[in-house]
This record gives structure tokens, sequence and C-alpha cells, in this order.
């Protein structure tokens, strides 16, 4: 790979975004192409937007000057053209692929209108266009329901109650934020939503969303209980956005097969971000979009040609703001111990705060911290470095030694 060959990045995301702007520091010459009508942003930050915290101009990303607006519909791996849905083609050398994730949606009969639009009322929370949505429909008073209790459930509906709608919250699994949280942890995310009036219903399965004149008017439990709704936002999980590629022959299990080079089953396409399964991991996260970003530009402007990408261990950063302090949370590796493992914890049920680490053969391989963040650099840098732990003190001080109580 020379500097001087055609590189089109498809997606003005996160990925993309960061992939287009560090070539062009690095003099490699980049087309991008993004299908949304806004100025690129960052994802990660619309919840702060919906909760009425920033302008959607605030999470604008500094983006490269030349952006071509438009939607790809085909790649022709023969003559290596990308075909956009205005009729155009763009020729390149390398295409790389950073079209993210889509939203999922539960498969609940109320959802499938002709046409395929979503009902009056029901949004999904992935897009700046679904923020705006959300955002105008929401009022004092307006009755919510979140499906979904993960990161994205518990963001959204932590927005709507800052915005003033009585908001109900449905979680199908038995506490909040599985993936991140060990059960003490989703108890403190849970308590701090109720705080903020929300109603949290766990184990509780939809069976479906009920319309009147194409508007939603209610959620039907599988119980049979009906909530009243004049707003539903669907948080139920993302899946990689691997069409283009599939359709293309690429080889595509979760999401796009890449190598270490983020390399597809096709020399000449890449794959970065959301949409990229390496090593048998599909992320969906910031970190790691961001990184493969960095290694990618590296390789394609052959300023370091043997940059390799081999795998994030990613740390999971919430903040909650509340009306009188903030609610902050991270959680890293393995937060549950295994028989045999070590397990440091402090508590304090009247802040609101605790502290958690698991430590196996010397190594810590996990931690989440709620309301006390102080040792949290430390933490992640001890876990990212998978160095052994010195032992010259009780693990304790894993989780006091930035002098915090
Ligand atoms: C509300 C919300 C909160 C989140 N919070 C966190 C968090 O706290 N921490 C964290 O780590 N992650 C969080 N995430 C996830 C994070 O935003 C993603 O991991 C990240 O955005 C991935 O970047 P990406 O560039 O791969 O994809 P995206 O940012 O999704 O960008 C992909 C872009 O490609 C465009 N595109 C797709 N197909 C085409 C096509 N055919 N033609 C043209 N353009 C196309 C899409 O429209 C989109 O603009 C959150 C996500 C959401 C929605």
């Amino acid at each position: 790979m020379t500097s001087n060959t055609r590189v089109v990045v498809i997606g003005a995301g996160l990925a993309g975004v960061r992939l287009a702007r560090r070539l062009g520091e690095l003099g490699t010459p980049v087309t991008l192409v993004g299908d949304e009508e806004h100025r690129p942003y960052n994802r990660v930050l619309l919840a702060e937007v919906l909760a009425g915290r920033y302008s959607p101009d605030v999470i604008a990303l500094p983006a490269p000057a030349e952006l071509t607006r438009g939607r790809v519909t085909g790649i022709d791996r023969e003559v290596r053209t990308v075909h956009l849905a205005d009729g155009s083609e763009i020729a390149y050398d390398t295409l790389v692929l950073a079209t993210g994730s889509n939203s999922v949606l539960p498969p609940l009969r109320g959802l499938f209108t002709p046409g395929h639009v979503l009902p009056e009322g029901v949004h999904a929370f992935r897009t700046m266009d679904d923020c705006l949505g959300l955002s105008k429909a929401v009022r004092p008073g307006v009755k919510a329901v979140v499906i979904g209790g993960g990161l994205l459930g518990v963001s959204a509906a932590r927005a709507l109650a800052q915005r003033g709608a009585q908001v109900v919250l449905a979680q199908q699994g038995e506490r909040l934020m599985e993936r991140q949280l060990d059960p003490s942890a989703s108890k403190l995310v849970q308590r701090h939503l109720k705080d903020l009036g929300v109603e949290i219903h766990t184990e509780c399965r939809v069976r479906d969303v009920r319309c009147v004149g194409g508007a939603v008017r209610s959620v039907e439990m599988h119980d049979g209980y009906a909530l009243d709704a004049d707003l539903v936002v669907l948080a139920c999980g993302v899946h990689p956005r691997a069409g283009l590629a599939q359709t293309a022959g690429l080889e595509v299990r979760k999401g796009i097969v890449v190598d270490d080079e983020l390399r597809t089953s096709d020399p000449h396409i890449r794959a970065i971000g959301d949409c990229a399964q390496h090593d048998g991991t599909v992320y969906g996260l910031a970190t790691p979009a961001l990184e493969q970003a960095e290694v990618l530009a590296e390789l394609l402007s052959g300023r370091r040609t043997d940059a390799r990408y081999t795998g994030t261990r990613a740390l999971t950063r919430l903040t909650l703001a509340g009306h009188d302090s903030p609610f902050d949370l991270a959680a890293f590796g393995e937060t549950e111990a295994r028989p045999g493992d070590d397990v440091v914890q402090l508590a304090d049920a009247t802040r609101g705060t605790y502290r958690k680490v698991v430590v196996r053969d010397d190594r810590l391989v996990g931690g989440v911290l709620v309301g006390e963040l102080g040792t949290v650099g430390a933490l992640a840098r001890a876990w990212e470095g998978a160095e052994p732990l010195p032992d010259d003190g009780p693990l304790l001080h894993l989780l006091t030694n930035d002098g915090g109580s």
C-alpha cells in the first residue's frame, strides 16, 4: 500500500471520521461517504442531547472538510467501485467499511406496519434523527415506556425522566445492565433511576405494542398487563450493519470478519468499528472503534506497515447526571468471580458507592466502581497491562490507593 492510492471510507460515524481525519493529517487522500444528513457527531453523547444538557452542535465531531453525502448501495469488487443511491459511482483502490450498527427491532407484531415505518410514538435510539424525534415528542407528564435495560435503555430512561416524562423501563433480564455490572452495582443503578422517578420492571417480557390510528397507545406485557404509552423507546440492542459486505460476498459471521490488519476476506476491503468482527468479537463500543481507526490509518498511510490491531480491553463508563449529584459508574473485564478468585469489595449504602475488584492468579481480571471513581485510572492500567499485581500489601489497596475514602 502506498500513500497515493484512492482510499474510500463508507460511514461518517466515530470510526470513519477518525480514520479520515488521521489519513488527512498523514497526507493520504481519502473520500469519506456518509448517509446521515447531520454534521458527523459523537453518538455516545446522544443521551445528553436528549436530556437537554447539550445542543446537537456541541457533540459534532471535528470532521474532515470533504464529506460526500449519500448512501452506498452496492460494491463492485471486480472493477473496484461503489455505487451510490443517486446513481453515481466512486472508484477505489482500498475500500473501508465503517458502517456501524442498526438497532434491533424486537419481534412485536404491532411494530410491523405496511411500508416498514415505525408507528407514531415508537422510536429507536441510535441516530441524531431518532434523538431529535424523541426530543420533540417528550413533554413533562408524557407517558414513556423504554423497552430494554442495557446501557442504552438506562441512558434513555434517565434522559427522558430528566425531561419530565413519566418513565417505565421494561427489562426482560433479571437486572439492569447485566452485560457490564454485577448484581450489587445493578441495584445501585436501579436505585438511582428510581430516585429520578423511573418505574422499573425486571424479568418483564413485552408481548406487543398497541396502536390506534397508527399511533402507539399502550405496551402489553407477557402476562397481559398493559402500560399506557404516548412514547415507546426501543433499546433492545444493536447488530452490525453488514448487509453491503454480505451482498458483495465478503465473509460475514456476527460482523464483517477482519484480521489484525483490519482486512476482510477481500484484500482490497477493510472494515472497522461496530460493523467489524475481530478475533470472534464484535465490540459495539466507541474505544475499540477508535483504536481500529488509528491502526488502519498507520497502515494505509504507509507510516507504520507493522501496525496491528490485537483487540481492546474495553472499559465501560457511564455518567448519569442526576438532579443533585452525578452518578458515575465504570466496569471492566469480569465483574463476577469464579470459584477460587479473590474478591475485594467496599460498599457504602448511605453514599450509594460500591467498589469491587476480582483477582485471579495475581492478576486483576475485572472490577466495577459505582459513585466513587477515584481509583479507576490505576485499576484500568493494571487491568490493561495484565501485569502480576505487586504482592507488597493487602488487595484492599487496589481500591483505595488514590487516597480516596
Ligand atoms: C445512545 C447511544 C449511547 C452510546 N453510549 C456508549 C457509551 O457510553 N460507551 C461506548 O463505548 N459506546 C456507546 N455507544 C456505542 C457507540 O456509539 C458505537 O460503538 C460507535 O458509534 C461505533 O462507531 P462506528 O463508526 O463503528 O459506527 P457509527 O457511529 O454507528 O457510524 C456508522 C455510520 O455509517 C453510516 N452508514 C452505514 N451504512 C452506510 C451506507 N451504506 N452508506 C453511507 N453511510 C452509511 C451510518 O449512517 C453512520 O453514520 C452508544 C451508542 C448509542 C446509540
